[in-house]
Protein backbone atom coordinates (compact mmCIF):
# COMPACT_ATOMS: atom_id res chain seq x y z
CA UNK A 1 0.00 0.00 0.00
CA UNK A 2 1.26 3.59 -0.10
CA UNK A 3 1.79 5.57 2.65
CA UNK A 4 2.47 8.99 3.01
CA UNK A 5 5.52 9.35 5.81
CA UNK A 6 7.39 6.36 6.97
CA UNK A 7 7.46 5.96 11.01
CA UNK A 8 10.52 6.98 12.72
CA UNK A 9 11.41 3.44 14.00
CA UNK A 10 11.54 0.92 11.60
CA UNK A 11 9.25 -2.42 12.05
CA UNK A 12 9.90 -3.46 8.60
CA UNK A 13 12.09 -6.74 7.53
CA UNK A 14 13.46 -4.78 4.81
CA UNK A 15 14.02 -0.99 3.60
CA UNK A 16 13.84 -0.87 -0.09
CA UNK A 17 15.86 2.41 -1.57
CA UNK A 18 14.28 3.23 -5.24
CA UNK A 19 11.16 1.56 -7.14
CA UNK A 20 12.86 0.79 -10.23
CA UNK A 21 12.64 -2.63 -12.10
CA UNK A 22 15.11 -4.06 -8.73
CA UNK A 23 13.56 -2.65 -6.08
CA UNK A 24 9.85 -3.16 -7.26
CA UNK A 25 10.81 -7.43 -7.83
CA UNK A 26 12.46 -7.31 -5.01
CA UNK A 27 9.70 -5.85 -3.14
CA UNK A 28 7.10 -7.83 -4.37
CA UNK A 29 9.36 -11.25 -4.02
CA UNK A 30 10.12 -10.35 -0.09
CA UNK A 31 6.25 -9.85 0.15
CA UNK A 32 5.57 -13.06 -1.49
CA UNK A 33 7.35 -14.87 1.39
CA UNK A 34 5.61 -13.01 3.88
CA UNK A 35 8.30 -10.00 4.84
CA UNK A 36 7.53 -6.42 5.24
CA UNK A 37 8.88 -3.84 3.16
CA UNK A 38 9.31 -0.36 3.27
CA UNK A 39 10.44 1.29 -0.12
CA UNK A 40 11.39 5.09 -0.57
CA UNK A 41 10.91 6.16 -3.78
CA UNK A 42 11.63 9.68 -5.15
CA UNK A 43 9.44 10.41 -7.84
CA UNK A 44 5.48 10.35 -8.06
CA UNK A 45 3.62 7.68 -9.28
CA UNK A 46 2.95 8.97 -12.95
CA UNK A 47 4.36 11.76 -13.05
CA UNK A 48 8.05 11.41 -15.33
CA UNK A 49 10.50 13.43 -13.57
CA UNK A 50 14.51 13.69 -15.26
CA UNK A 51 16.11 14.70 -12.09
CA UNK A 52 19.73 15.23 -12.74
CA UNK A 53 20.05 18.69 -13.81
CA UNK A 54 23.47 20.21 -12.88
CA UNK A 55 25.43 17.07 -13.21
CA UNK A 56 28.37 17.21 -15.30
CA UNK A 57 29.14 15.40 -17.89
CA UNK A 58 32.76 14.77 -19.20
CA UNK A 59 33.55 12.15 -22.23
CA UNK A 60 31.27 10.86 -24.61
CA UNK A 61 28.12 11.06 -23.07
CA UNK A 62 26.71 14.39 -22.00
CA UNK A 63 24.85 15.88 -18.95
CA UNK A 64 21.57 15.03 -21.11
CA UNK A 65 22.39 11.34 -21.69
CA UNK A 66 22.57 10.84 -17.77
CA UNK A 67 19.48 13.10 -17.17
CA UNK A 68 17.55 11.08 -19.59
CA UNK A 69 18.60 7.56 -18.32
CA UNK A 70 17.30 7.97 -14.85
CA UNK A 71 13.69 8.54 -14.83
CA UNK A 72 12.52 9.55 -11.50
CA UNK A 73 8.96 8.06 -10.90
CA UNK A 74 7.51 5.00 -9.72
CA UNK A 75 8.97 1.89 -11.62
CA UNK A 76 12.12 3.89 -12.34
CA UNK A 77 13.45 4.37 -15.65
CA UNK A 78 11.69 0.94 -16.74
CA UNK A 79 8.98 3.75 -17.81
CA UNK A 80 11.32 4.71 -21.19
CA UNK A 81 12.86 1.55 -21.45
CA UNK A 82 12.68 -0.23 -24.66
CA UNK A 83 12.15 -3.75 -23.20
CA UNK A 84 14.86 -5.65 -25.05
CA UNK A 85 15.94 -8.69 -22.93
CA UNK A 86 18.60 -11.18 -22.71
CA UNK A 87 21.25 -12.41 -20.60
CA UNK A 88 24.58 -12.30 -20.10
CA UNK A 89 27.27 -15.05 -22.06
CA UNK A 90 28.88 -17.55 -20.13
CA UNK A 91 32.15 -15.69 -21.11
CA UNK A 92 30.92 -12.54 -19.41
CA UNK A 93 31.40 -13.39 -16.10
CA UNK A 94 34.73 -14.42 -16.51
CA UNK A 95 36.51 -12.97 -19.64
CA UNK A 96 40.61 -12.35 -19.43
CA UNK A 97 39.82 -9.69 -21.89
CA UNK A 98 37.91 -7.90 -19.17
CA UNK A 99 41.16 -8.45 -16.64
CA UNK A 100 38.15 -8.74 -13.92
CA UNK A 101 35.93 -11.67 -13.28
CA UNK A 102 32.53 -11.69 -11.66
CA UNK A 103 32.14 -13.45 -7.82
CA UNK A 104 29.79 -15.50 -9.27
CA UNK A 105 29.10 -17.69 -12.70
CA UNK A 106 26.42 -17.70 -15.33
CA UNK A 107 25.23 -21.09 -14.15
CA UNK A 108 23.88 -18.91 -10.37
CA UNK A 109 21.93 -16.48 -12.34
CA UNK A 110 20.06 -19.71 -14.49
CA UNK A 111 17.49 -20.20 -12.35
CA UNK A 112 16.96 -16.34 -11.51
CA UNK A 113 16.75 -15.24 -15.43
CA UNK A 114 14.05 -18.25 -15.75
CA UNK A 115 12.03 -16.42 -13.10
CA UNK A 116 13.07 -13.09 -14.29
CA UNK A 117 11.38 -13.73 -18.28
CA UNK A 118 8.24 -13.92 -16.25
CA UNK A 119 8.76 -10.21 -14.30
CA UNK A 120 9.14 -9.19 -17.56
CA UNK A 121 6.13 -11.10 -19.36
CA UNK A 122 8.68 -13.31 -21.67
CA UNK A 123 9.14 -17.02 -21.76
CA UNK A 124 11.57 -18.25 -19.74
CA UNK A 125 13.24 -20.02 -23.02
CA UNK A 126 14.54 -16.67 -23.74
CA UNK A 127 17.59 -17.79 -21.46
CA UNK A 128 18.51 -20.28 -24.59
CA UNK A 129 18.65 -18.21 -27.32
CA UNK A 130 21.40 -18.98 -28.93
CA UNK A 131 22.37 -20.96 -31.81
CA UNK A 132 25.26 -21.55 -34.11
CA UNK A 133 25.15 -19.32 -37.66
CA UNK A 134 28.19 -18.76 -39.55
CA UNK A 135 32.06 -20.04 -38.54
CA UNK A 136 32.89 -18.53 -35.12
CA UNK A 137 29.54 -16.24 -34.81
CA UNK A 138 26.60 -17.34 -33.06
CA UNK A 139 22.75 -16.05 -33.53
CA UNK A 140 21.68 -14.74 -30.53
CA UNK A 141 18.41 -12.90 -31.19
CA UNK A 142 16.94 -10.03 -28.49
CA UNK A 143 13.49 -10.99 -26.91
CA UNK A 144 11.41 -8.06 -28.09
CA UNK A 145 8.22 -7.21 -27.30
CA UNK A 146 5.84 -4.61 -25.76
CA UNK A 147 7.92 -3.09 -22.53
CA UNK A 148 7.28 -4.07 -19.13
CA UNK A 149 6.32 -0.41 -17.48
CA UNK A 150 7.20 -1.79 -13.79
CA UNK A 151 5.27 1.32 -12.01
CA UNK A 152 2.20 0.58 -13.50
CA UNK A 153 2.25 -3.37 -14.60
CA UNK A 154 2.54 -3.52 -10.49
CA UNK A 155 0.98 -0.48 -9.70
CA UNK A 156 -2.19 -2.40 -8.60
CA UNK A 157 -0.35 -5.23 -6.52
CA UNK A 158 1.59 -2.61 -4.19
CA UNK A 159 -1.39 -1.06 -3.71
CA UNK A 160 -3.02 -3.94 -2.05
CA UNK A 161 0.38 -5.20 -0.56
CA UNK A 162 -0.57 -5.81 3.22
CA UNK A 163 3.61 -6.31 3.30
CA UNK A 164 5.11 -3.36 0.39
CA UNK A 165 4.81 0.22 2.10
CA UNK A 166 5.72 2.54 -0.70
CA UNK A 167 6.27 6.23 0.40
CA UNK A 168 6.36 8.36 -3.03
CA UNK A 169 8.29 11.58 -3.22
CA UNK A 170 10.79 10.99 -0.73
CA UNK A 171 14.40 10.62 -1.11
CA UNK A 172 17.06 8.25 1.11
CA UNK A 173 19.49 11.27 1.75
CA UNK A 174 21.86 9.69 3.87
CA UNK A 175 23.00 6.26 5.96
CA UNK A 176 24.48 6.23 9.37
CA UNK A 177 25.83 3.08 10.63
CA UNK A 178 27.48 1.85 14.06
CA UNK A 179 30.98 2.75 15.10
CA UNK A 180 32.60 0.15 14.05
CA UNK A 181 30.69 0.30 10.11
CA UNK A 182 29.03 -3.59 10.34
CA UNK A 183 25.30 -2.08 10.68
CA UNK A 184 23.47 0.53 9.41
CA UNK A 185 21.36 2.12 12.09
CA UNK A 186 20.07 5.16 10.49
CA UNK A 187 18.38 6.36 7.25
CA UNK A 188 17.96 9.85 6.53
CA UNK A 189 15.26 10.81 4.26
CA UNK A 190 13.45 13.95 2.61
CA UNK A 191 9.66 14.71 2.04
CA UNK A 192 9.76 16.44 -1.23
CA UNK A 193 6.16 17.86 -0.68
CA UNK A 194 6.36 18.51 2.77
CA UNK A 195 9.90 19.66 2.73
CA UNK A 196 10.81 17.94 6.26
CA UNK A 197 13.42 15.50 6.69
CA UNK A 198 12.74 12.71 8.95
CA UNK A 199 15.25 9.87 10.47
CA UNK A 200 14.32 6.92 10.40
CA UNK A 201 16.06 4.10 12.98
CA UNK A 202 16.46 0.72 11.61
CA UNK A 203 15.86 -2.60 13.48
CA UNK A 204 18.38 -5.09 14.33
CA UNK A 205 16.92 -7.67 12.05
CA UNK A 206 16.17 -4.92 9.36
CA UNK A 207 18.00 -5.08 5.71
CA UNK A 208 18.82 -1.95 3.86
CA UNK A 209 18.95 -2.94 -0.03
CA UNK A 210 19.78 0.76 -2.19
CA UNK A 211 18.21 0.24 -5.66
CA UNK A 212 18.81 4.00 -6.80
CA UNK A 213 19.77 2.91 -10.03
CA UNK A 214 23.10 2.70 -11.69
CA UNK A 215 23.68 6.70 -10.88
CA UNK A 216 21.38 6.55 -7.81
CA UNK A 217 23.42 4.11 -6.15
CA UNK A 218 26.65 5.84 -6.24
CA UNK A 219 25.44 8.94 -5.51
CA UNK A 220 23.52 7.89 -2.28
CA UNK A 221 27.00 5.94 -1.19
CA UNK A 222 28.88 8.89 -2.10
CA UNK A 223 27.51 11.46 0.02
CA UNK A 224 29.56 13.16 2.75
CA UNK A 225 28.54 12.95 6.36
CA UNK A 226 28.96 15.69 8.81
CA UNK A 227 32.00 14.99 10.57
CA UNK A 228 33.86 14.18 7.50
CA UNK A 229 34.13 10.51 8.21
CA UNK A 230 33.86 8.03 4.96
CA UNK A 231 30.14 7.56 3.57
CA UNK A 232 28.74 4.74 4.79
CA UNK A 233 29.21 1.57 2.27
CA UNK A 234 32.48 3.56 0.65
CA UNK A 235 34.43 2.11 2.81
CA UNK A 236 36.77 0.94 -0.26
CA UNK A 237 37.04 4.66 -1.89
CA UNK A 238 35.50 2.40 -4.75
CA UNK A 239 32.12 3.99 -5.52
CA UNK A 240 31.14 5.37 -8.34
CA UNK A 241 34.46 3.90 -10.11
CA UNK A 242 34.38 2.08 -13.05
CA UNK A 243 31.44 2.92 -14.14
CA UNK A 244 30.56 1.30 -17.67
CA UNK A 245 28.04 2.27 -20.48
CA UNK A 246 27.38 0.03 -23.66
CA UNK A 247 28.85 1.84 -26.33
CA UNK A 248 26.68 2.15 -29.31
CA UNK A 249 27.21 2.07 -32.83
CA UNK A 250 24.07 2.95 -35.67
CA UNK A 251 24.65 2.46 -38.76
CA UNK A 252 28.15 1.05 -38.46
CA UNK A 253 28.42 -1.69 -40.86
CA UNK A 254 26.74 -3.04 -44.15
CA UNK A 255 26.21 -7.00 -44.41
CA UNK A 256 24.95 -8.73 -47.41
CA UNK A 257 24.11 -12.38 -47.12
CA UNK A 258 22.41 -14.87 -48.88
CA UNK A 259 19.78 -15.34 -46.20
CA UNK A 260 16.28 -13.42 -45.78
CA UNK A 261 15.38 -12.25 -42.00
CA UNK A 262 12.93 -10.14 -40.80
CA UNK A 263 14.59 -6.89 -38.93
CA UNK A 264 16.21 -7.54 -35.99
CA UNK A 265 15.89 -11.46 -36.34
CA UNK A 266 19.47 -11.59 -37.62
CA UNK A 267 21.91 -10.73 -34.14
CA UNK A 268 25.37 -11.98 -34.12
CA UNK A 269 27.93 -12.32 -31.32
CA UNK A 270 31.01 -14.21 -31.61
CA UNK A 271 31.39 -17.38 -30.52
CA UNK A 272 33.67 -18.76 -27.53
CA UNK A 273 36.44 -19.93 -29.40
CA UNK A 274 36.77 -16.78 -31.60
CA UNK A 275 36.12 -14.29 -28.56
CA UNK A 276 39.16 -17.01 -27.17
CA UNK A 277 41.49 -16.90 -29.80
CA UNK A 278 41.03 -13.26 -30.73
CA UNK A 279 40.72 -11.75 -27.34
CA UNK A 280 37.55 -10.16 -27.64
CA UNK A 281 34.89 -8.24 -25.52
CA UNK A 282 31.42 -9.11 -25.86
CA UNK A 283 29.88 -7.10 -28.98
CA UNK A 284 26.76 -7.93 -30.71
CA UNK A 285 26.15 -7.31 -34.62
CA UNK A 286 22.25 -6.01 -35.29
CA UNK A 287 20.89 -6.22 -38.40
CA UNK A 288 18.58 -4.44 -39.89
CA UNK A 289 16.31 -2.81 -43.08
CA UNK A 290 16.59 -5.63 -45.07
CA UNK A 291 16.58 -5.13 -48.83
CA UNK A 292 17.53 -7.06 -51.96
CA UNK A 293 17.89 -3.68 -54.15
CA UNK A 294 21.49 -2.80 -53.04
CA UNK A 295 24.07 -2.81 -55.57
CA UNK A 296 26.18 -4.95 -53.63
CA UNK A 297 23.63 -7.20 -53.16
CA UNK A 298 22.86 -7.39 -57.08
CA UNK A 299 26.82 -7.72 -57.39
CA UNK A 300 26.74 -10.92 -55.26
CA UNK A 301 23.52 -12.26 -56.96
CA UNK A 302 24.99 -12.07 -60.00
CA UNK A 303 28.26 -13.76 -59.53
CA UNK A 304 26.52 -16.41 -57.49
CA UNK A 305 23.40 -16.66 -59.15
CA UNK A 306 21.27 -16.88 -56.12
CA UNK A 307 19.90 -13.84 -54.09
CA UNK A 308 21.40 -12.04 -51.79
CA UNK A 309 20.01 -9.77 -49.06
CA UNK A 310 21.43 -5.76 -47.91
CA UNK A 311 21.20 -4.88 -43.85
CA UNK A 312 22.44 -1.92 -42.25
CA UNK A 313 24.06 -2.88 -39.26
CA UNK A 314 24.12 -1.36 -35.44
CA UNK A 315 26.47 -2.54 -32.60
CA UNK A 316 26.00 -2.83 -29.32
CA UNK A 317 29.11 -3.52 -27.17
CA UNK A 318 30.57 -3.80 -24.17
CA UNK A 319 33.68 -1.33 -22.26
CA UNK A 320 36.32 -2.52 -20.63
CA UNK A 321 35.87 -1.32 -16.88
CA UNK A 322 38.41 1.53 -16.03
CA UNK A 323 38.48 3.36 -12.99
CA UNK A 324 39.19 6.19 -14.02
CA UNK A 325 35.89 6.71 -16.18
CA UNK A 326 33.53 7.25 -12.45
CA UNK A 327 30.62 9.02 -11.09
CA UNK A 328 31.45 11.87 -8.38
CA UNK A 329 29.70 14.04 -6.41
CA UNK A 330 29.82 18.38 -7.79
CA UNK A 331 29.66 20.39 -5.13
CA UNK A 332 26.07 21.40 -6.06
CA UNK A 333 23.53 20.12 -3.79
CA UNK A 334 19.17 19.79 -4.11
CA UNK A 335 16.53 20.77 -2.08
CA UNK A 336 17.15 17.77 0.05
CA UNK A 337 20.67 19.37 0.72
CA UNK A 338 21.74 15.87 -1.87
CA UNK A 339 24.73 16.14 -3.45
CA UNK A 340 24.24 16.25 -7.15
CA UNK A 341 26.54 13.52 -9.35
CA UNK A 342 28.53 14.07 -12.20
CA UNK A 343 29.98 11.75 -14.11
CA UNK A 344 33.09 10.94 -16.30
CA UNK A 345 32.56 8.73 -19.49
CA UNK A 346 35.50 7.90 -22.03
CA UNK A 347 35.37 5.22 -23.99
CA UNK A 348 38.79 3.96 -24.77
CA UNK A 349 40.70 2.76 -27.88
CA UNK A 350 40.81 -0.72 -27.10
CA UNK A 351 36.36 -0.36 -26.56
CA UNK A 352 36.66 0.83 -30.32
CA UNK A 353 39.10 -1.42 -31.85
CA UNK A 354 36.95 -4.09 -30.43
CA UNK A 355 34.27 -3.49 -32.58
CA UNK A 356 36.38 -2.89 -35.76
CA UNK A 357 38.33 -6.71 -35.03
CA UNK A 358 34.59 -8.04 -34.38
CA UNK A 359 33.64 -6.76 -37.66
CA UNK A 360 36.86 -7.85 -39.46
CA UNK A 361 36.35 -11.25 -38.28
CA UNK A 362 32.46 -11.53 -39.56
CA UNK A 363 33.57 -10.26 -42.62
CA UNK A 364 36.36 -12.63 -43.03
CA UNK A 365 34.31 -15.52 -42.12
CA UNK A 366 31.57 -14.99 -44.60
CA UNK A 367 33.89 -14.53 -47.54
CA UNK A 368 35.53 -17.77 -46.59
CA UNK A 369 31.95 -19.50 -46.49
CA UNK A 370 30.61 -17.59 -49.77
CA UNK A 371 27.86 -16.41 -47.29
CA UNK A 372 28.26 -12.88 -47.78
CA UNK A 373 30.62 -8.86 -47.02
CA UNK A 374 30.42 -6.77 -43.94
CA UNK A 375 31.47 -3.15 -44.92
CA UNK A 376 32.69 -1.02 -42.07
CA UNK A 377 31.49 2.55 -42.46
CA UNK A 378 34.43 4.26 -40.46
CA UNK A 379 33.29 7.44 -38.94
CA UNK A 380 29.72 5.92 -37.52
CA UNK A 381 32.64 3.73 -35.43
CA UNK A 382 35.31 5.96 -34.74
CA UNK A 383 33.32 9.51 -34.07
CA UNK A 384 30.01 8.92 -33.47
CA UNK A 385 29.38 6.48 -30.73
CA UNK A 386 26.81 6.90 -28.33
CA UNK A 387 25.22 5.63 -24.82
CA UNK A 388 22.36 2.84 -24.12
CA UNK A 389 21.08 4.48 -20.66
CA UNK A 390 22.89 0.66 -19.29
CA UNK A 391 24.72 2.48 -16.05
CA UNK A 392 26.85 -0.19 -14.83
CA UNK A 393 29.53 -0.99 -12.45
CA UNK A 394 29.67 1.53 -10.14
CA UNK A 395 29.10 -0.70 -6.79
CA UNK A 396 31.11 -3.72 -8.25
CA UNK A 397 31.18 -7.18 -7.37
CA UNK A 398 34.15 -9.12 -5.82
CA UNK A 399 35.61 -11.40 -3.47
CA UNK A 400 37.39 -8.86 -1.67
CA UNK A 401 36.84 -5.54 -0.47
CA UNK A 402 39.92 -3.66 -1.24
CA UNK A 403 38.80 -4.38 -4.91
CA UNK A 404 35.47 -4.30 -4.62
CA UNK A 405 31.86 -2.82 -3.09
CA UNK A 406 29.66 -5.41 -2.87
CA UNK A 407 30.31 -9.28 -2.02
CA UNK A 408 28.46 -12.39 -3.98
CA UNK A 409 25.41 -11.86 -2.20
CA UNK A 410 25.20 -8.26 -3.40
CA UNK A 411 26.12 -7.23 0.59
CA UNK A 412 28.39 -4.30 1.07
CA UNK A 413 31.76 -5.72 2.40
CA UNK A 414 31.89 -5.74 5.94
CA UNK A 415 28.43 -4.96 6.69
CA UNK A 416 25.46 -7.27 7.88
CA UNK A 417 22.42 -5.82 6.98
CA UNK A 418 23.69 -3.28 3.79
CA UNK A 419 22.88 -4.45 0.32
CA UNK A 420 23.16 -3.08 -3.28
CA UNK A 421 20.34 -4.27 -6.18
CA UNK A 422 20.82 -2.92 -9.99
CA UNK A 423 23.31 -2.56 -12.32
CA UNK A 424 25.88 -0.79 -10.29
CA UNK A 425 27.20 -4.63 -8.73
CA UNK A 426 28.48 -5.74 -12.62
CA UNK A 427 32.19 -6.10 -12.58
CA UNK A 428 31.73 -6.31 -16.49
CA UNK A 429 29.00 -5.59 -18.64
CA UNK A 430 29.61 -8.39 -21.41
CA UNK A 431 27.17 -6.14 -24.47
CA UNK A 432 23.54 -7.82 -23.34
CA UNK A 433 20.87 -5.31 -22.38
CA UNK A 434 21.04 -5.15 -18.32
CA UNK A 435 17.68 -5.53 -16.49
CA UNK A 436 16.97 -9.06 -17.09
CA UNK A 437 20.24 -9.83 -15.19
CA UNK A 438 19.51 -6.75 -12.38
CA UNK A 439 15.84 -9.11 -12.15
CA UNK A 440 17.49 -12.19 -11.77
CA UNK A 441 20.14 -10.39 -9.16
CA UNK A 442 17.40 -8.70 -7.52
CA UNK A 443 15.32 -12.54 -7.13
CA UNK A 444 18.34 -13.96 -5.94
CA UNK A 445 19.16 -11.17 -3.23
CA UNK A 446 15.54 -11.93 -2.20
CA UNK A 447 16.10 -16.05 -1.91
CA UNK A 448 19.18 -14.79 0.24
CA UNK A 449 16.95 -12.03 2.39
CA UNK A 450 14.39 -14.30 3.01
CA UNK A 451 16.54 -17.39 4.21
CA UNK A 452 19.17 -15.11 6.19
CA UNK A 453 15.82 -13.99 8.34
CA UNK A 454 14.18 -17.27 8.41
C1 LIG B 1 15.80 4.95 -23.30
C2 LIG B 1 16.20 3.69 -22.53
C3 LIG B 1 16.05 2.45 -23.13
C4 LIG B 1 16.41 1.30 -22.41
N1 LIG B 1 16.20 0.11 -23.01
C5 LIG B 1 16.55 -1.02 -22.35
C6 LIG B 1 16.31 -2.29 -22.94
O1 LIG B 1 15.78 -2.40 -24.05
N2 LIG B 1 16.67 -3.39 -22.24
C7 LIG B 1 17.26 -3.32 -21.01
O2 LIG B 1 17.59 -4.36 -20.45
N3 LIG B 1 17.47 -2.12 -20.43
C8 LIG B 1 17.11 -0.97 -21.05
N4 LIG B 1 17.31 0.24 -20.45
C9 LIG B 1 17.90 0.26 -19.10
C10 LIG B 1 16.84 0.00 -18.04
O3 LIG B 1 15.86 1.01 -18.05
C11 LIG B 1 17.55 -0.04 -16.67
O4 LIG B 1 18.50 -1.11 -16.72
C12 LIG B 1 16.61 -0.33 -15.52
O5 LIG B 1 15.54 0.59 -15.46
C13 LIG B 1 17.41 -0.23 -14.21
O6 LIG B 1 16.58 -0.60 -13.15
P1 LIG B 1 16.91 -0.15 -11.65
O7 LIG B 1 15.75 -0.54 -10.81
O8 LIG B 1 18.24 -0.66 -11.26
O9 LIG B 1 17.06 1.45 -11.71
P2 LIG B 1 16.04 2.57 -12.21
O10 LIG B 1 15.08 2.03 -13.19
O11 LIG B 1 16.87 3.73 -12.62
O12 LIG B 1 15.21 2.95 -10.91
C14 LIG B 1 15.80 3.56 -9.80
C15 LIG B 1 14.71 4.24 -9.00
O13 LIG B 1 15.25 4.63 -7.74
C16 LIG B 1 14.82 5.94 -7.41
N5 LIG B 1 15.85 6.51 -6.52
C17 LIG B 1 17.14 6.75 -6.85
N6 LIG B 1 17.81 7.23 -5.78
C18 LIG B 1 16.90 7.29 -4.76
C19 LIG B 1 16.99 7.71 -3.39
N7 LIG B 1 18.14 8.14 -2.87
N8 LIG B 1 15.86 7.67 -2.64
C20 LIG B 1 14.68 7.23 -3.17
N9 LIG B 1 14.55 6.82 -4.45
C21 LIG B 1 15.65 6.84 -5.23
C22 LIG B 1 14.71 6.64 -8.76
O14 LIG B 1 13.83 7.73 -8.68
C23 LIG B 1 14.18 5.51 -9.66
O15 LIG B 1 12.78 5.48 -9.67
C24 LIG B 1 16.96 1.39 -21.12
C25 LIG B 1 17.11 2.65 -20.52
C26 LIG B 1 16.73 3.78 -21.21
C27 LIG B 1 16.86 5.11 -20.55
Amino acid sequence: MFISVPASTHPYDCCVIGSGPAGITLALELAGANRTVLMFETGAARDVREDMPGAVGFGHLDVDHWNRHSIRVLGGTSRVWSGRCLTLMERDFDNPATGVAWPIARADLVPYYRRAAGVVERDPSIVDAERPWCPGFVLRPFSQRAPTRFGLKYFDALERSSKVHVVLGCSVVGLDANASRTVVETANCFHHPTGRMHRLDVGPRSRIVVAGGGLGNAQLLLQPRSDGAVPVGNESGLVGRFLMEHPHFHGVAELVVDEAHDSNELVLAANDEYATRYGLLGSTVICERPTTHHPLADHLAREHGRPFHHYTCAMMSEMLPSAGNRVFLTGERDAAGFYRPGVRCVFGARDLVNVETTLRLLGESLIASGKGRVRIVNDRLYRRAGGGGHIMGTTRMGHDGSTSVVDRHCRVHGYRNLFVAGSSVFPTGGYANPTLTILALALRLADRLVAEQS
